[in-house]
């Protein structure tokens, strides 16, 4: 890093847009981030570097990381913490900012990264820290587990995210024209500009509020993420008084964060003129969750250079230059020659089965098709649907064989996600013999790359409509690895059947029961025939996926929508 960028003085010169994230995967060594939600984060920023979107990034240090997963014998999966050190990677930053929670004073400070960039200087990444000698014991690891400890942790967390970034950006001067809430973790920070842009009370009739609302609005723009209800999160407000104190006056709060609990994603919804989902199926569920909010949509996109294998970088560097600062090139990739792709795809794929022996001494052949299948390990997800019914599973490995790859961390509190990862260690013992294959640990940004590029069919099955968006099946569609999936989030938009990959079920927005049963058929009858009987037809396929689906689900088609469409609204 040149001396120049270590310092935050060389980022405050010019208006930024600041991008608050409970979690933000920066580079695979920093375990800042759980999943989806971090990775995208990153690559948005990382869109923006390239780009030249001027933001900076809040976010906590989170020091012990989300947590190291081992799976052992038995497949129960055991937590580490997955501790890092912000000083070999950041730099302190030269403010420290005073929040007052539970009544005792807390000071917070941080860390500068910068996530660098071929345009003007990269994009800054303040990364919040109350680890400090003058905090009571008691504060000092607010800020270490990512969405670790209980409710009044969380809650605390939020204000250390939302109104200690709001204090940290001022105190070192950055110069703001908006505020981007990246899921609503971050939405105290709605609270902070209230009180900062308040009308001061001699200026005001009896009875009449002193907040402008519509002036906070005007700067806050707001992602939701999930329409899984339990993942908005709510606050008691006697919570809510005893960490933060009566934050301004009750009233207006409820009016704006829900009358029974403090809903973070209501008060985000209120005070953001710009609301969107992550997909159009998933803003269309979020319209019916939130009726009367004008929710858009931006579909998520991944960035090129970070998902795409190094062996199919280098034919897109022959045949599509300029590829990584201009994906929609993509669109051209009929270009490539088919024994070139296939012979890069075959090096990926080695790579993984490399790293499947290392990892799990599971020996996988390369000339076999690979099923890759990689999620946060929840109810919803279904990593477990392809084994719903084993006999036909083995009967298909039985007329063309395949092998599996699976990886995925459930949450420490998660218990059915956790007996989910047992359920599959028993599945591969009961498949031991006729069906190859093996569960990676700790599922990070480097076994998610090996495995969208080395894998033959990415496959996803969520209970719909769950899955907001997904991104792991665009990143391999950067790799020219088509997806299986449930038309949900973003495959809705993105599958084109046969020509970008297949589609397990019919698209009712809803569930039917019969994904499992479809998901068979689909695999029985069309993509193991095509990948065993048709290799120039199954190229063809990878040449969908690509030209048709990263060309355009890319993180910078994303970041120049939330800039026209948002940030310069
Ligand atoms: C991309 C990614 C995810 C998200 O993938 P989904 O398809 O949205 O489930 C989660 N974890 C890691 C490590 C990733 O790289």
């Amino acid at each position: 890093m040149a001396e120049a960028a270590n310092r935050t003085e060389t980022f405050t010169h010019k208006l930024r847009v600041a991008y608050f994230s409970m979690e933000i995967a920066l580079e695979n060594d920093i375990p800042t981030y759980s999943g989806g939600l971090g990775v995208l984060a990153g690559d948005s920023l990382r869109a923006a570097a390239d780009i030249g979107v001027p933001m900076v990034a809040v976010t906590l240090v989170s020091r012990a990381g989300y947590f190291r997963q081992q799976i052992d014998p038995q497949g129960r999966q055991i937590e580490h913490p997955d501790d890092w050190d912000p000083a070999r990677y950041a730099t302190r930053l030269q403010a420290t900012v005073a929040l007052e929670l539970e009544d005792r004073q807390v000071w917070v400070g941080g860390w500068l990264y910068v996530l660098s960039s071929l345009v003007d200087g990269g994009v800054p990444v303040l990364l919040l820290d109350t680890d400090l000698p003058v905090n009571d014991p008691r504060d000092r690891d607010i800020t270490h587990h990512l969405y670790g400890g209980d409710e009044t942790c969380r809650m605390k967390q939020e204000v250390v995210l939302g109104v200690g970034g709001i204090a940290m950006l001022q105190a070192l001067g950055f110069k703001l024209m908006g505020y981007h809430m990246n899921e609503g973790h971050s939405a105290f920070l709605t609270l902070a500009l209230l009180q900062r842009y308040a009308y001061p009370s001699e200026d005001l009739r009896p009875g009449e509020s002193p907040y402008d609302l519509p002036r906070v609005r005007e700067l806050c723009t707001f992602t939701t993420h999930t329409p899984v209800e339990t993942s908005h999160d709510k606050f008691d407000y006697e919570l809510v008084r005893r960490i933060y104190g009566d934050l301004l006056d009750p009233g207006t709060v409820k009016l704006l964060a829900g009358e029974d609990k403090l809903n973070m994603t209501r008060l985000a919804l209120n005070l953001s003129e710009y609301v969107n989902g992550v997909a159009k199926r998933h803003a269309e569920v979020s319209r019916q969750m939130f009726p009367g909010y004008a929710v858009h949509a931006v579909t998520n996109g991944v960035h090129a250079a970070t998902w795409t294998s190094t062996s199919i970088a280098k034919v897109y560097d022959q045949h599509v230059p300029g590829w990584c600062h201009e994906p929609e090139l993509l669109s051209r990739a009929d270009r490539i020659p088919d024994d070139m792709l296939w012979a890069a795809h075959q090096a990926a794929k080695q790579a993984l089965v490399d790293t499947v022996r290392e990892l799990t001494g599971v020996a996988l052949n390369p000339d076999l098709p690979i099923l890759g299948l990689a999620r946060r390990m929840t109810a919803y997800k279904r990593a477990d649907l392809l084994f719903t019914d084993l006999a036909r599973l083995k009967s298909l490995a039985g007329d063309r064989p395949f092998q599996i790859v699976m990886a995925g961390k459930a949450h420490p509190k998660d218990a059915a996600g956790k007996q989910l990862i047992e359920v599959l260690h028993a599945h591969m013992r009961d498949l031991a013999g006729v069906i190859p294959m093996a569960f990676l640990p700790d599922y990070d940004m480097a076994l998610a790359l090996l495995m969208v590029s080395g894998s033959d069919v990415w496959l996803n099955t969520p209970l719909r409509p769950l899955e907001a968006s997904g991104t792991s099946g665009m990143k391999a569609a950067f790799n020219g690895v088509p997806q299986l999936s449930v038309l949900d989030g973003w495959w809705v938009e993105g599958c084109l059947e046969g020509v970008t990959g297949w589609a397990v079920g019919d698209d009712s927005p809803t569930a039917n029961g019969h994904d499992a049963v479809a998901l068979y058929d689909k695999l029985g009858q069309v993509v193991l025939p095509l990948w065993h009987d048709d290799r120039p037809g199954w190229v063809a396929v990878m040449k969908g996926a690509i030209s048709k689906n990263a060309a355009y689900f890319n993180s910078h088609r994303m970041m120049r929508r939330y800039a026209t469409e948002a940030y310069l609204r």
